[in-house]
């Protein structure tokens, strides 16, 4: 099937010849013609399927006809995170070349005035996190009983992130004859019960069965001692070990793990960057931008914040921490093998590790090819750059030694014990020996200079 056949616009057409797309992605060819023909429509689709244009591409059919008015949106996008409604706004630009549509984007972290005025001046297409969205309506400056078309993605990452209640408030604030489209990676029930209560008869279409790992990403897992210096020789390691490493995403399971790991990769000369929850927006889509222009090959990442990045082309995804949910391996290592092409993802696992493999092992339906690293170089190479700073610290402490001792500390040294008086009679307690201290005891010595 091409992409002429699915009933898209000239002008859309146009557009994907321009992005150099031959063909349809399975999520494409089945999701268009049911949202070209006005079907509510469930999508059960992980990124880097192509499921973003499966519902970009006929918006912008169907945004050719009719105009935005003022703060009132023709069609609404929710997305989970920052960077996913920025990815989206990109794909607008991208497919939209062609068309003159004004996109808005309503996300948290950016001023608000910038965004009341694109309102201001009528808004084809809306993409807004769910809470940034309610703080507009909340202060009067958008309206919602124009939109025609409403796009809940990544509705499993939504539910993760507590939006859930947001998102039926939203709901309710949409006129009732809209059409909605509903996508999600995973149908937890949750999920599928929202499904019931805000779409209408829909169609539901599938890119591939829920939680399987695409067939051109080669799964290997490799054995690690627990310590984190260990899972750090091995990861240096593998990445020397790697064939074809252009770029690579590594994961951690923890913040904390991400900042400790990127900065153990720079002082070992990686060119290296990081993505995690606590940073502020602007350095988030900084760090994304350097990436995607390689001039950052490793990102450190958590999964918080690199749950759905669009990142066309990563070789390679470490798993530096075994993740305790499945599911998360399954979006960690589809950030690679996107669109076709081949990736690797190696997972670091120690003994402790056993029982999250064996549930990602029964979730993806196979075995994870088990290979081995050879670390004794990266580990005594770390070895040596310990053994330095150590020395370095060894000298300072052996130059402390050599200094002449302080008056005082001579004076404790000599200091001695007056021997006790004989004051039987009197009420003083005896202490030590009292009295019958023996002589020898009482001779003056010559004590020998301690060490430190
Ligand atoms: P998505 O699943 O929407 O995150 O898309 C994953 C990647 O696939 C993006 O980089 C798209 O540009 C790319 N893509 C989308 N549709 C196609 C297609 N039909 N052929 C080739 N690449 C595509």
């Amino acid at each position: 099937m091409t992409f002429e056949d699915l009933g898209l616009s000239r002008k859309v057409l146009d557009a994907v010849q321009a992005c150099g797309y031959s063909e349809p992605t399975p999520i494409q060819e089945k999701a268009i013609p049911e949202v070209l023909a006005r079907r509510d429509l469930i999508g059960i689709a992980q990124t880097g399927t192509g499921k973003t244009a499966s519902f970009v591409l006929p918006m912008l059919t169907a945004l050719e006809s009719g105009r935005a008015r003022a703060r009132m949106p023709r069609t609404l996008i929710l997305e989970p995170t920052r960077e996913l409604a920025a990815q989206v706004e990109d794909n607008f630009e991208r497919y939209g070349a062609n068309h003159k549509l004004t996109v808005a984007l309503l996300i948290g972290g950016v001023s608000f005035d910038d965004q009341f005025r694109k309102l201001d001046r009528g808004a084809d297409v809306l993409i807004a996190t769910p809470g940034r969205l309610l703080d507009h309506f909340e202060r009067g400056k958008l309206l919602l009983s124009a939109v025609d078309i409403l796009v809940i993605d990544e509705a499993d990452r939504m539910l993760d992130m507590g939006f859930i209640p947001d998102i039926e408030r939203i709901c309710k604030l949409l006129p009732f004859t809209r059409q909605t489209l509903f996508f999600s990676a995973t149908m937890p029930g949750e999920i599928r019960k929202l499904t019931e209560r805000f779409l209408s008869n829909p169609v539901q279409v599938e890119a591939a069965p829920p939680s399987t790992t695409a067939a051109n990403v080669a799964q290997q897992i490799v054995k690690s001692r627990r310590e984190p210096f260990e899972k750090r020789a091995a990861l240096r390691s593998l990445i020397k070990q790697a064939e074809n490493l252009t770029n690579a995403i590594i994961f951690c399971n923890r913040k904390r793990d991400v900042a400790v790991l990127q900065r153990s990769m720079e002082r070992h000369g990686f060119n290296v960057g990081a993505l995690h929850g606590d940073m502020d927006q602007r350095a988030r889509m900084q760090t994304l931008d350097d990436f995607r222009g390689n001039r950052i090959t490793f990102l450190v990442a958590s999964d918080v914040a690199a749950r759905g990045l669009d990142i066309p082309a990563v070789s390679h995804i470490f798993n530096f921490d075994v993740p305790t949910h499945a599911e998360d391996y399954v979006h960690r290592i589809g950030r690679t093998g996107r669109a076709g092409r081949s990736g690797t993802a190696v997972t670091i696992a120690t003994d402790l590790d056993k029982k999250y493999v064996t549930a990602i092992e029964k979730l993806i339906g196979k075995s994870i090819e088990p290979i081995s690293v050879d670390a004794d170089e990266e580990r005594s190479r770390a070895a040596r750059g310990r053994g330095k700073a150590a020395k370095g610290g060894d000298e300072a402490r052996t130059n402390a030694k050599s200094e002449p001792a302080s008056s005082k500390s001579r004076g404790r040294r000599s200091r001695r014990k007056e021997p006790q008086t004989n004051d039987r009679g009197d009420s003083k307690p005896v202490v030590g020996l009292g009295d019958h201290v023996p002589q020898f005891l009482l001779r003056s010595v010559r004590i020998k200079e301690p060490a430190d």
